[in-house]
């Protein structure tokens, strides 16, 4: 499909604001969504809209096998062994959460929790608490002076047979690639178990649960075209049915006496509480659309697209850049020399271009690069050259305003 016609799917991308057509260079915050997720949601309260697993009436009944029909779509699209693996949370942040709690018993004070220095808040705080529970202490696996993470490091801190090694699979901010299969079979060699964020790489790379071999997998609909307040926790079964529930409640509970409460089994055990339904459902028109693309030339074009954006940025000059490496994913990291990140963000802003400037919620990483913050100019699937061109002519003129 021409690259306009993708682009017409996306309603959002059709917008001008003060004058300028959007730039939109934002996508690793949330993605825009396509029409047929818009319909599908909009199509479920239309026609569909009932709770799910209660009731016995045909409404019901057609929304627990829409949003069931989405657990076998997301088992076939992580490649999870049952679908019991698949469990729908509200997002990464919950996910993980989830795994960080459901782990209390399993830790104590002699226990190590090893996390990427580049992860997002969501991926290093649910462990710190969890290490506050238990008297665990949390080491921050540090990264090389190309922004990657160290492996010499790594496998030493692995010989330390840490309990735990949460790890991204692709930054947030850098668009830097763990080389997750072999860092997880380390680590499982190791005895620990291990948690992967996929958050920016499902979007961007097909994931296959058997080959990273990792226990836990976690991601949002929004980043990856679907809808916000949904997201994926996949977990080996084992290590799953063993998780204290965070949340309790309806829907999770086999019986419940004032004498004691039994739980379910997998996947409700996880789930308490109504469940987003429409965003599940979106997820699941997320995952078709993912689908449909043509995998291997959407890659190369994405490929192509971070490193056009790293040359151009890198051409315009005044600019630092921080870990650019060809292999990047979705993602570009930079600061204007001598200016603060939002001052650039905000003035991009009034030319129609939306990028992303701050901490990114990686405080940790910041510090590993000894700045406060940073400008990310992120791609998806529409983005154009002349996206990444309308960019570069507006920074030029940022440029030209602040330092030339
Ligand atoms: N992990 C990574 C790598 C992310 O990029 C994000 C969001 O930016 C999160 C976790 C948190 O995701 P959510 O806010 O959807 O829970």
């Amino acid at each position: 499909m021409q690259l306009l016609a993708l682009r017409a799917q996306f309603p959002a991308l059709e917008q001008t604001l003060d004058g300028y057509p959007l730039c939109y260079l934002d996508t690793a915050a949330t993605s825009q969504k396509p029409q047929s997720v818009l319909d599908a949601m909009a199509d479920f309260y239309r026609y569909d809209n009932a709770n799910v697993h209660r009731a016995a009436h045909q409404l019901s009944a057609r929304s627990t096998a829409k949003y069931e029909a989405v657990r076998d779509k997301v088992q076939a699209f992580v490649n999870a062994q049952r679908r019991e693996e698949i469990i729908f949370t509200h997002g990464t942040t919950e996910a993980i959460n989830q795994v960080a709690w459901g782990l209390n018993q399993k830790l104590d004070s002699n226990s190590v929790i090893l996390v990427d220095t580049a992860a997002h808040h969501a991926n290093i705080v649910p462990w710190q608490q969890l290490a506050q529970r238990t008297g665990a202490k949390v080491i921050a696996i540090p990264l090389a002076d190309d922004g990657r993470i160290d492996q010499q490091a790594y496998q030493a801190l692995v010989a330390q047979s840490p309990s735990i090694v949460a790890i991204n699979h692709v930054s947030n901010v850098l668009g830097t690639v763990n080389p997750v299969q072999a860092m997880v079979a380390q680590a499982k060699a190791a005895g620990a178990l291990t948690l992967v964020d996929g958050a920016q790489a499902v979007a961007h790379k097909r994931v296959d649960m058997q080959e990273i071999d990792c226990d836990f997998y976690v991601f949002s609909g929004h980043k990856m075209y679907g809808p916000t307040g949904v997201g994926i926790l996949y977990g080996r079964y084992q290590q799953l049915d063993t998780l204290t529930p965070l949340l309790t409640g309806g829907e999770m509970i086999e019986q419940v006496s004032f004498d004691g409460t039994s739980f379910n089994t997998l996947p409700n055990r996880l789930e308490a509480g109504t469940p987003a339904i429409a965003e599940v459902i979106g997820l699941g028109a997320a995952i078709d659309y993912i689908a449909n693309l043509p995998q291997a030339a959407t890659q190369k074009r994405e490929a192509e697209l971070v490193n056009y954006l790293q040359t151009q940025l890198q051409q315009l000059g005044g600019i630092t850049l921080y870990a650019a490496h060809n292999d990047n994913c979705g993602a570009v990291a930079f600061n204007l020399n001598g200016e603060h990140h939002q001052d650039v963000g905000i003035l991009l802003d009034q030319q129609g271009v939306a990028i992303r400037c701050g901490h990114h919620c990686a405080m940790p990483l910041m510090h590993s690069l000894q700045i406060s913050g940073c400008c990310r100019a992120s791609i998806g699937v529409y983005t154009s050259h002349e996206d990444i061109d309308r960019f570069i002519e507006a920074l030029s003129s940022v440029k030209a305003m602040l330092i030339d």
